[in-house]
């Protein structure tokens, strides 16, 4: 399996390049974001771990205009814990992100995950069901009904969507959506899927968002059991 890793600081590069190699990855390192790109559109990556914070293309630009034309599993790394810096970069088509700093097994983890899913079919459209997700216009139908949506629900639906048929935990959709983690006994996912439900399902004989008691919550077409 090919990885690209687009990290500009030497000693990080270095060290991310060795870890994988000697996971059995084959790996290229660009330092720049301008590099990154080119590799990414002109070589073939099983996935493509990207810095944000890079010389002359930062993450976003490279993550923005690779998305024009590659579908390639991308993973982003941020060095600001910082909720924007996720949500935007799940919006540009970013498939997960690591906070730095993070540990080398987790990085491993995700990229292997990301590896055995394999690039999404389209990213610019995300269907489940008759609910259809037009990520760049921004626009959510069922069928032929039009759902407005606030830019956080959107968010916390692409993340579900993207994720169909997947369990996804509160802490998980949390660290995704919001900027906290949830050790208190704060509902806010709970509010926030409540209000989802009553925009996307309430009406639809065919609910999507399910209740996983528990765990937490997946997005699927199924009937009322
Ligand atoms: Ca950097």
């Amino acid at each position: 399996m090919r990885v690209l890793i687009v990290e500009d600081e030497p000693k990080t590069g270095a060290y991310l390049k060795k870890g994988l190699e000697e996971s059995g990855f084959s790996v290229d390192l660009a330092k720049d974001g301008a590099e990154g790109l080119m590799l990414a559109q002109e070589e073939s990556y099983d996935v493509i771990v990207l810095d944000v914070m890079l010389p002359v293309l930062d993450g976003w630009d490279v993550l923005k205009r690779l998305r024009d034309t590659h579908t390639t599993p991308v993973l982003f790394l941020t060095a600001r814990d910082d909720v924007q810096d996720r949500v935007h970069g799940l919006e540009l088509g970013a498939d997960d992100y690591l906070v730095k700093p993070f540990a080398f097994v987790e990085l491993l983890a995700r990229i292997r995950t990301l590896a055995r899913r394999g690039p999404p079919r389209e990213t610019e459209r995300i269907t489940v069901g008759d609910l259809e997700m037009d990520v760049v216009r921004r626009r959510v139908r069922r069928g032929t009904v039009r759902i407005e949506l606030t830019p956080r629900e959107f968010a916390l639906l692409q993340l579900l969507a993207r994720r169909q048929g997947e369990v996804l935990s509160r802490t998980q959709i949390a660290s995704y959506v919001w900027d906290m983690n949830f050790d208190s006994d704060t509902n806010v996912v709970e509010v926030a899927i409540r209000r989802l439900r009553a925009k996307i399902d309430d009406d639809f004989p065919v609910k999507l968002i399910h209740t996983v008691r528990g765990v937490g919550y997946v997005l699927e077409p199924k009937d009322k059991a």
